[in-house]
């Protein structure tokens, strides 16, 4: 049978991404055929497109969706025909009305979450989950910093983190976007365009700075995070928006004091089934019980993909963004 999706034969920008028939069979041993009512947008896109993070051409593109199993491969028993489900993760391919898919990254979806709601949640929601809970444990009481906070990952941190009761200083490039990560729950937001991030984050500390930096600009931001942490601060680099974080000297942990580092992906969080179910769970329960909403503050057909991306990186995007097939 055909369908159309989003395929691209080589790396560059927005007008790589062509809306074509592509074939799509039985699913083999392992494998669901999924027939998709929405599909997220995330800025991971863009680094396989533009060719930052390398994968084989021609490709599919996009690592979340939410829709309907229509057939099922051998071995497969956790899910069945009919089942309403979600996913994040690789292969790329998401962008595409109907795919056949790994299984195992298929998760059942509760009755009260739409399939919008999955689409746009699920990558950047199991995202805040594990910064929150795996990467490090937010407390009550706590206080970090989170860059790009209006974001589609940084509006979830911002709900989840006052869930939890910690205090998330959030960055943010407008004015506009600053409210609405206050309106979100960020305790206090830094318009990083037009401020200095360290002298706010050391007024607002009193001076002592804060033990944990979530930084996904990368390039741009990656020294004044660094300055931003107490001695033993841990700094997690989970995103290059900006660009790729440049090398730099691990003298630069030792003359902050003693500063630890990690560079995080979402797929070793939820590598097991264990995890996933854990991940999906608790963001799906944070989602019905009403203390994280998720924003879907744009819509594109799935044809003019290639606009969703020129929003997404010319940052006049808030919140998260799908594909409707
Ligand atoms: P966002 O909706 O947050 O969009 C990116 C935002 O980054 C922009 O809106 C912009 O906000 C800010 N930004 C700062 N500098 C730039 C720049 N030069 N170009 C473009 N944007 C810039 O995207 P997502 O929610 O999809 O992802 C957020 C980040 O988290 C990304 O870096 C992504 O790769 C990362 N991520 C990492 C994961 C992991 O497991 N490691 C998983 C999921 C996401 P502003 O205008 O306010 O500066």
């Amino acid at each position: 049978m055909h369908t159309k999706a989003i395929r691209l034969s080589k790396n560059g920008g927005p007008e790589v991404l062509e809306y074509v028939d592509v074939e799509v069979g039985e699913p083999g041993p392992g494998e669901a055929r999924v027939r998709q009512h929405a599909i997220g947008v995330n800025f991971i896109d863009v680094y396989f497109r533009t060719g930052l993070y390398p994968m084989p051409l021609p490709s599919g593109l996009g690592q979340e969706g939410a829709g309907v199993v229509e057939a099922v491969g051998e071995g497969v028993s956790h899910v069945k025909p009919g089942d309403r489900v979600a996913y994040a993760g690789r292969p790329n391919g998401a962008y595409s009305q109907l795919r056949v898919m790994p299984a195992d990254i298929l998760v059942k979806l509760p009755d009260d979450i739409s399939y919008e709601t999955a689409a746009a949640g699920m990558l950047q929601g199991m995202t805040v989950w594990y910064l929150f809970n795996r990467t490090h444990q937010l407390k009550a009481g706590e206080t970090v910093l989170f860059h790009a906070a209006a974001g589609g990952v940084g509006l979830i941190a911002c709900q989840w983190a006052r869930a939890i009761g910690a205090n998330l200083i959030g960055t943010a490039g407008s004015n506009e976007k600053v409210e609405l990560a206050k309106a979100h729950g960020a305790a206090h937001v830094i318009n990083y365009n037009t401020e200095d991030i360290v002298q706010r984050v050391m007024e607002i500390t009193n001076g002592a700075k804060v033990p944990v930096v979530y930084d996904s600009v990368g390039k741009d931001t990656f020294t004044r995070s660094l300055d931003c942490l107490q001695p033993l601060g841990l700094m997690v680099s989970f995103g290059n928006s900006s660009g790729a974080v440049p090398p730099f000297s691990l003298g630069e942990l030792a003359s902050r004091g003693s500063l630890f580092i990690t560079r995080p992906s979402l797929g070793a969080y939820v590598a097991t089934r264990t995890e996933l179910e854990a991940a999906a769970g608790d963001l799906f329960q944070m989602i019905s019980s009403g203390k994280v909403k998720i924003e879907v503050n744009q819509r594109f057909a799935l044809a003019d993909a290639a606009q969703a991306h020129i929003a997404l990186e010319s940052r006049k995007t808030t919140g998260s963004t799908v594909l409707l097939p």
